[in-house]
């Protein structure tokens, strides 16, 4: 069984990456040969314990995508291993495979195209569950269920994905995530096409639902201010690597990278002009040929000449990563 263990403190992290890289050929001419790779993701490693939320941060194209559906399997990794349970994923079995799509569940960043208008609210939620066989008593009764559980009423059971709000929507893609019971599930920008206020109850309901569940989280955002509202631990991603990874609030308040520094100045403060990090840094170059040395060392502020020779080794205090020459 899948993370029996996993309230046990001495036990495996519910999920541990490894070294873990997924590229993507580069296709040239009439012959269709490979003319280079798409280092989307580029040797990461970090794990994620039983009833915690690891934000993952960093601007668009920086690999925070690709390294989610890796971790669904919705992507192949080239290298490196990620372990569930302690139990190894590319090892697994195809039927092992298929049991775990029960554990590690997903909430996509637009509703509207990942909730299929062809089923209404009740055949969405209980979908899985169905495919799984774990419907005991009536679909209804499951339905109303989950939706409870999200705060909506028996009311939407027989409605359509398009009668509701962005927001609504997204509660009930939560719903469908949380049918199956699952142990982790991955928020790929799950609050970013919503209004502020819309945010903000979703982030709550995710933080009840953990609470309730012991559910751990995924959480993919380009925003750092909305994952400091969520995550316990947050990995800054840059061009396929993790440059930064600790606590949230020494991510927040004592940044070591200088690209976590960039992103903070671009959050905005209230009655403060927002810093546009393009402006001040420039955009990032291509993950198909990434710069020498340090990848960050054309954009970065401090880069000194070694930077741009040599990439910089992680090192690691007390649970603070950071990979970076001047540390
Ligand atoms: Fe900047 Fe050099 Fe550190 Fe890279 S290694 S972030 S270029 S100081």
């Amino acid at each position: 069984m899948m993370a029996q263990n996993k309230k046990d403190p001495i036990s495996a992290p519910l999920l541990e990456v490894r070294d873990l890289a997924t590229w993507f050929p580069v296709k040239r001419g009439l012959l269709s040969l490979t003319a280079g790779w798409v280092r989307a993701v580029d040797g990461v490693s970090f794990i994620i314990d039983s009833n915690e939320t690891l934000g993952l941060v960093g601007e668009s194209g920086c690999g925070k995508t690709t390294l989610g559906r890796t971790l669904l399997g919705l992507e192949q990794a080239t290298g490196g291993d990620v372990l569930f349970d302690g139990r190894s994923i590319p090892a697994m079995s195809r039927r092992e495979m298929d049991r775990l799509r029960r554990h590690i569940q997903v909430v996509f960043q637009d509703p509207l195209s990942s909730l299929n208008p062809r089923m209404n609210v009740m055949d969405i939620v209980t979908e899985g569950l169905v495919q799984f066989k774990m419907v005991e008593g009536s679909r209804q009764e499951h339905a109303e269920r989950l939706l409870g559980e999200v705060g909506m009423g028996p009311d939407a059971v027989y409605r359509w994905p398009h009668e509701f709000s962005g927001g609504q929507r997204q509660r009930i893609s939560i719903a469908r995530a949380l049918s199956l019971k699952p142990d982790l599930i991955v928020c790929d920008e799950a609050v970013s096409a919503l209004d502020v206020s819309v945010q903000a109850q979703v982030i709550n309901l995710l933080l009840k639902l953990q609470s309730d569940h012991r559910l751990s989280y995924l959480f993919i955002s380009h925003d750092l201010s909305v994952v400091s509202n969520i995550a316990d631990r947050v990995a800054v991603m840059y061009l396929g690597r993790i440059v930064e990874l600790g606590k949230t609030a020494d991510i927040i308040n004592a940044p070591l990278h200088p690209y976590t520094k960039m992103l903070i100045a671009a959050v905005p403060v209230a009655g403060e002009k927002r810093i546009i990090p393009e402006v001040v840094y420039g955009e990032a170059p291509s993950s198909t040929d990434p710069p020498p040395g340090c990848r960050f060392h054309p954009r970065c502020p401090e880069a000194m000449a070694v930077c741009a020779e040599t990439s910089p080794a992680e090192v690691a205090r007390d649970g603070h990563r950071v990979m970076c020459h001047l540390f």
